[in-house]
C-alpha cells in the first residue's frame, strides 16, 4: 500500500477529515460535526480507523494553538472562545491512536502553505495568504517555511488608521476594537453598514472604506515582508470587484515607494474547494521536520 496522510480540517462548525496518497490525491473525505472535544476528536479517529495505516497527520486547525514543539502543550487550542475546546489536545490523540508524525498548524497557515506550493503564491520566495471573512487571518511563507515563532502570526489583529468617514464606528474585535478584524471583517461591516458588502452598491463609499482599510493591511504587509505574492480569499473578498478597489487603494498608498506594485502582487487564491484540505496535506509534509 502506498504511503497514506490523514488530514484534518478543524473548524469551529465542522471538522472535514480526508485521505491522501503522497501526491495529495484525496482518497477519501468525511466531515462531521464540532461539538465536544471527546466526541467530535473519537468520531474522527473512528473514521480514520478504517483508512489506514498513515504515513503523517497534517491538521489545520481553528486557534490559538500552541506550536512550540517543545512546550508540554504542544498541540493544544489555546484560551478560545468556542465552548468546551479551552485547552484541549488536538494533536495527541492522533499521535497516539495511530503511532506516526503529526504536524499541526493553523488553518490560515495551512492554506499559506498549500497556496505557495500549488496555488497562486508558487514562484515566488515571500508570499502572504490574507482571508477576510467572519474573522481576518494570514499567514506568510517564506523559502519554503511558515513564518512564525512565537506563536502564529495573527495578521488580522494588526493596528489600523481611521478612515475619515469612520470616526463614529466603535470597531468590532472584543480585545482592541478597532484593529483590522474589527474594522473590515464581515461582522464589523455587518454592525457598521448592517447588511453584507455584496448588498452594497459596487465601488461606492462603504467597499472603498472598506478597502482603503485592507489596503492599509496590504502597505504594511509590503513594508515589513516584500512578498511576492498577497493572495486575498475569504467571503469578504468574494464581493464583485472589491480586490480591484484594494489594488487602486494599495498603489496609491504606496506612492510608488515599494519594489513591487501591490496592483501586480495581489491575486485570488489559487486552490478551491479542497484549499483547506490541501493546507492540512502540506502541513502532513512537515510532519517529520524538527521545527
Ligand atoms: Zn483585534
Amino acid at each position: 500500500m502506498t504511503a497514506r496522510h490523514g488530514l484534518i480540517e478543524a473548524g469551529g462548525t465542522k471538522f472535514v477529515l480526508g485521505v491522501a496518497d503522497g501526491a495529495g490525491r484525496i482518497l477519501a473525505r468525511h466531515r462531521i460535526p464540532t461539538t465536544r472535544p471527546e466526541e467530535t476528536l473519537g468520531q474522527a479517529i473512528d473514521w480514520f480507523q478504517e483508512h489506514g495505516p498513515f504515513e503523517s497527520f497534517g491538521i489545520a486547525a481553528f486557534g490559538p494553538l500552541q506550536l512550540d514543539r517543545g512546550a508540554p502543550d504542544w498541540g493544544h487550542i489555546l484560551a478560545t472562545t468556542k465552548p468546551y475546546w479551552d485547552m484541549t489536545d488536538v494533536a495527541g490523540p492522533f499521535a497516539r491512536a495511530f503511532g506516526c508524525p503529526v504536524a499541526i498548524d493553523t488553518d490560515v497557515n495551512g492554506a499559506a502553505l498549500a497556496e505557495s506550493l500549488w496555488g497562486a503564491g508558487q514562484g515566488v520566495r515571500a508570499s502572504v495568504y490574507l482571508t477576510i471573512g467572519t474573522g481576518i487571518g494570514g499567514g506568510a511563507v517564506v523559502d519554503g517555511r511558515i513564518l512564525g515563532g512565537a506563536g502564529h502570526p495573527e495578521m488580522g489583529h494588526m493596528g489600523m488608521p481611521r478612515h475619515p468617514d469612520d470616526l463614529g464606528f466603535s470597531g468590532h474585535c472584543s480585545f482592541h476594537g478597532a484593529c483590522l478584524e474589527g474594522l473590515a471583517s464581515g461582522p464589523a461591516i455587518a454592525a457598521r453598514f448592517g447588511c453584507s458588502l455584496s448588498d452594497l452598491p459596487q465601488g461606492g463609499t462603504e467597499q472603498r472604506m472598506i478597502a482603503w482599510y485592507l489596503a492599509h493591511a496590504v502597505a504594511s504587509l509590503q513594508a515589513v515582508l516584500a512578498p511576492g505574492r498577497i493572495i486575498m480569499g475569504g467571503g469578504v473578498m468574494a464581493t464583485p470587484g472589491l480586490i480591484d478597489l484594494v489594488k487602486a487603494e494599495a498603489d496609491a498608498l504606496a506612492k510608488g515607494y515599494f519594489a513591487a506594485r501591490a496592483s501586480e502582487i495581489i491575486v485570488p487564491p489559487g486552490l478551491g474547494d479542497d484549499a483547506g484540505l490541501m493546507g492540512a496535506f502540506a502541513l502532513s509534509l512537515t510532519s517529520g521536520r524538527s521545527a
